[in-house]
This record gives C-alpha cells, structure tokens and sequence, in this order.
C-alpha cells in the first residue's frame, strides 16, 4: 500500500481525483507537477506540502515560484522537472499526464524504482515495449488507473497462470455519438464532441471517446499491460459505463468489475493495491440501474478502433504514429481548424510515415512523434 506519493498532471481530471483520495487515506504527497495551471497547483501546494513541485510551462513555473516563496516547496520547471517529480523517490508515482507527455516521466519513475499508478495510457501506446520491459527489468509494478484496465486487472486477481485466461473483454460508453451515421458525423461540433454521456474528464480524452479513438489506444494499452495478443482483446458497447470490462477464461466463466463510473474507484484501488478501503464513491444500485446491455461497436463508423488495432499488430513505431496523428488532430479538432472525421483521416494517414521497424528506442518514439505531428499538420490545414 502507498504511503507517499508523486502526482504527475495533478492540476488535471484525474490529478485532481487521486488527489482527493490522497486526502482522505493520508497518503504524504512528496511532489506535484503540472503545466501552466498556477492557481490550482499553488493551493495544492498549500495543502499538500510536498517537497518539490514543477510546472511544464516555464513561465508558469516563474509565476508560481514567486507566489509560494513562503512555503517549503522547491519550484521546478520545463520537461526536466517534470521528470524531477517522477524521480522523487515516492512509494508511487501516479502519472495522469495528458498525451506523450507523460512518456519520459514513465521512464523516469521506473528508472528511479517508484511503483507506477499509470493513467497515462499514451507512455503504453508510443513506449509499449520499452516501459513493460525497463519495468520488468528493474522488478517495478505498473498498477492501472484506466478504469477499464483496473476492470480487467481486479477481475484476474486469484488468476494463477496466465494460460488460463482465453480473452480481455473491454467496455465502451460509445461517447457522445454512439448510433449516428457517418454523414451525421461530418458536422459535428466540439461543444457535442465535448458532451460525454457518463464520464467527466479532460477534454482531450473526451474527444478521443467521441471519436472512439480512446478505446484503440485503450486496446493497446491492455494488450501491453496484460501481455495479450490484440485479437484476443475484444470490445463492448456497454451505454451505462456500470460493467468496466470483463476477463473471459478458458472454462468460459466471465469475471468482471462493476461500480458506479467514478475515477475515484480505479485510483483508489492502485493506491490501495493490494488491499481495498472504504471509498467516497456511492454503492452501486444494481435495481436502480436497472437493464445493462451490451452490443458491439460500429466498426465502419468508428474506424479508428481498428486503425488502433491494425498499428499494434504492425508493432514498432506505428503504435507512436497513430498516437501522434491523434493528439494534433484531437488539438486542431478542439481549436475548431478541421472537422471531426478529419481526426480519423488523420489516424489512418499516419501509417504512411513511419519506417517498419521491429525494435526501437524512446528517442526514435520522440522523433516519431515530431514527424507525424508535422505530417499531420501538413494533410489538414
Ligand atoms: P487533463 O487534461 O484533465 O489533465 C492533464 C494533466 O497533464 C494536467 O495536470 C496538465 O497540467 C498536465 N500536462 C499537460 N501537458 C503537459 C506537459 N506537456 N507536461 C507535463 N504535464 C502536462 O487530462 P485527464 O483527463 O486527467 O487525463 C490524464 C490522463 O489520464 C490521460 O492520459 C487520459 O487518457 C487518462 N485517463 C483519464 C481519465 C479521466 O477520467 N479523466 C480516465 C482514464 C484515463
Ligand atoms: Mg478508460
């Protein structure tokens, strides 16, 4: 169980919430970090007191030094203290950073022998093969906060073989435009894309769920963390987010984890690991909830569930690629410059810039990275 604690985007959706469970179970947080939100981080400074803090933004990092002057807190900046955060030194480093961002503090906090909480599904889906085996290596757990993910982790806890299990069921919301055609699609707005049904979160994982996008990344993210064949990781349409994924075994039995869909379940577990405690969560009112239903995704309309799918199975640099398309065409979407089918064009360009490459290194992720970001730019606008 955690007892001092790093969190990385704690100015964020999900920061905010582990911060919270923080609060309540008297975890001692030894260092924050954000990105140019001074005003959250600095009451967070307030009441938390952890040792170190950074901001990406070094403006920001300027403003918020000068404003807790008074405090113990060591201000850092940029990129670099980032990763000072991640390398702490805490029982657990949460990282809910946004995007691959939050790569190198993943290799950071493993570097420097933290248990990692990893909301950061991105650090999985561009970094995949070099975080599961630099963890491996250095005998660190990588606990997920993914809600999905802690589904599938709780329901093979007592799970003895990993021969055992015949497949991973992930749920789907299906977002805001569950059931529209792809003409309907076309015009979409943010203001729409950014209205999800079940869940409160940062808009860019808000986005990636109206485009589906997040249940591709999600699929690579539990292919790496449960070390699964991507054609063995199937996908529900589940509208009521009550079921948060399931495990099939190979005696056909299904397990799986419910609760109301509230972050805080998820996040609680990876501090808690492996044990549990009473949470500020509601209970779950099954009759309340009533009917449960379960459908498969629409594929066509979707596609960059597959396009997700196909970029695993290619292996190398690929993952990076689609990830990267993603992230600037879930920005320029956001900023109003292209329209909302432009996010899967995108998706499925980014294949076509990329070397084939079985094996890579995280330098090679971050170039990656940068070329399809310019590509991506150079399709749409
Ligand atoms: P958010 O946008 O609310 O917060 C992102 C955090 O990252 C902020 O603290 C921000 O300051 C920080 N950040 C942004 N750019 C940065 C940079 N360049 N360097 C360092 N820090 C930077 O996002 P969120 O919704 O909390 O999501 C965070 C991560 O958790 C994402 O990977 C997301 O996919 C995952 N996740 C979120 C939820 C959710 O409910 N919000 C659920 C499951 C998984
Ligand atoms: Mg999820």
């Amino acid at each position: 169980m955690t007892k001092t604690l790093a969190v990385l985007g704690s100015t964020g959706s999900i920061g905010v919430q582990a911060l919270e469970v923080a609060r309540l179970s008297g975890i001692k947080i030894e260092a924050l970090s954000g990105c140019t939100r001074v005003d959250i981080i600095e009451n967070q400074i307030r009441e938390f007191s952890p040792r170190i803090a950074a901001l990406a933004d070094e403006k920001a990092a300027a403003e918020l030094k000068i404003k807790v002057a008074d405090t113990s807190t060591k201000v850092l900046s940029g990129a670099r203290g980032v990763e000072e955060c991640a390398r702490c030194a805490a029982d657990t480093v949460l990282n809910s950073i946004v995007g691959i961002a939050g790569l190198a503090p993943t290799l950071a906090a493993i570097d420097a022998g933290s248990t990692l909480a990893l909301a950061n599904k991105e650090s999985l889906v561009t970094g995949g093969k070099i975080v599961i085996n630099t963890a491996r290596e250095r005998g660190i757990s990588i606990l997920p906060v993914d809600s999905e993910h802690s589904a599938i982790f709780q329901s093979i806890q007592g799970c003895r073989s990993k021969s055992q299990i015949k497949k991973l069921i992930l749920t789907a919301s299906g977002g805001p435009f569950f059931g529209k055609t792809r003409a309907e699609l076309k015009d979409v707005t943010v203001e729409q894309a950014l209205k999800h049904p079940n869940w409160s979160m940062g808009a860019k994982i808000t986005i990636d769920s109206a485009t589906m996008m997040n249940k591709g990344l999600e699929l690579i993210e539990a292919a790496w963390l449960f070390d699964m064949k991507a054609s063995d990781i199937d996908i529900l349409v589940h509208r009521q987010s009550i079921v948060h994924s399931l495990v099939e075994y190979t005696d056909n039995s299904v397990i799986a984890q419910l609760g109301l869909p509230d972050m805080r379940i998820p996040i609680q577990y990876a501090l808690t690991y492996p044990d549990r405690a009473p949470s500020p969560v509601g209970e779950l009112d099954l009759a309340q909830a009533a009917a449960l239903t379960f459908e498969k995704p629409d594929y066509e309309t979707f596609s960059c569930i597959n396009l997700c799918r196909k970029a695993f199975e290619k292996g190398g640099l690929f993952p990076a690629a689609v990830n990267a398309a993603n992230e600037k065409a879930n920005e320029l979407f956001r900023k109003g410059a292209i329209g909302f089918l432009d996010i899967e064009r995108a998706v499925g360009a980014a294949f076509d810039c990329v070397p084939d490459v079985s094996d890579y290194t995280a330098d090679q992720v971050f170039e990656t990275d940068e070329a399809v970001r310019r590509a991506t730019e150079r399709l749409l606008l």
